[in-house]
């Protein structure tokens, strides 16, 4: 048996764990909210945790970042407004400011401590964001934010950690009902929704409040290797026919935008809609 000392263990699953060797340690401590760690990994770079759950890594997080973007922005074609419920490390808001037809990108961290942090810890993952002026930053509970009145957002992603602790409020019916009254005609949800081949009842109840609250319902997928257990579902929900861009529709947006990515192309964004077996039946 290998010597694990040294190892972070990812016990996000009853019977599944992940490791990661931290050749150095550069951060360890709680914030009012969580547990916050980063380390050096010999193949991932550097590693964001918290509540030693992998949040982000320096080498895989384009994937997650391009394709909860890069989908719902092209897709819907017009996208002047964004809202971004978690996405502390800033990844999220790198790639929605990308497009020079978005004018503003609301952010919503409940945690101040995990933006400071990334901006010294990780900084290429928000790689200037932060100083953007399109970006508005407001620190506060994203299921607080979404209950109040306010103005409307041509998509909201949510990029929010798992449904324990202070992701919880975020992956209710409530939740996406306020979602759905902020978004504006034709607008666009998608949301982090974990790993189906472990996590599916998390897409399935998801997909379940989608389906009574939009007539398009439906998710997507990609596989982030510290994600582990296969590909990662991002739910979709919009009342807009955003889904059925043909692709020569989506070249010449993907074209027009001038934006050089690591994994999004327009052929991937089609596919990614295409569900496997196993996903198909998490879908109520
Ligand atoms: N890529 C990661 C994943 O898929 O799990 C998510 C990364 S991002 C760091 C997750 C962010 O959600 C964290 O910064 C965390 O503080 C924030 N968060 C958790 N619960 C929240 C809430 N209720 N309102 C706003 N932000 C929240």
């Amino acid at each position: 048996m290998r010597d694990m000392t040294g190892w972070t263990i990812e016990a996000l699953h009853d019977d599944h764990a992940q490791a990661l060797r931290e050749t150095s340690v550069l951060y360890d401590s709680k914030t009012d909210h969580q547990r916050l760690r980063v380390f050096e990994n010999g193949l991932f770079g550097r590693v964001l945790t918290l509540d030693d759950v992998v949040q982000v890594t320096e080498r895989d997080n384009f994937i997650y970042h391009e394709m909860l973007t890069h989908v719902p922005i092209l897709a819907h074609g017009a996208a002047k407004r964004v809202l971004i419920v978690g996405g502390g490390d800033g990844g999220m808001a790198r790639e929605a400011l990308r497009h020079d037809g978005v004018a503003h990108v609301t952010m919503v961290e409940i945690d101040a401590g995990v933006v400071e942090f990334c901006k010294t810890y990780l900084p290429a993952i928000s790689d200037g964001a932060f100083d953007d002026p399109r970006l508005e930053l407001v620190i506060d509970d994203g299921a607080a934010f979404m209950r109040r009145d306010g103005p409307g957002y041509d998509v909201i992603i949510v990029d929010s950690t798992d449904p324990i602790g202070p992701g919880e409020v975020l992956f209710t019916d409530t939740f996406y009902g306020h979602a759905k009254r902020r978004l504006n005609p034709g607008g666009i949800l998608v949301t982090q929704n974990g790993v189906p081949f472990m996590q599916g009842a998390e897409l399935t109840g998801t997909m379940r409040a989608f389906k009574a609250l939009f007539s398009d319902a439906t998710c997507y997928l990609a596989t982030v290797p510290t994600y582990a257990g296969g590909p990662m579902a991002f739910g979709w929900g919009t009342d807009g026919t955003a889904r059925d861009m043909p692709l020569a529709v989506l070249e010449a947006r993907f074209a027009e935008a001038g934006i050089e990515t690591g994994y999004y192309t327009p052929e991937v964004h089609e596919a990614a809609f295409a569900l496997p077996g196993y996903v198909k039946r998490l879908m109520p």
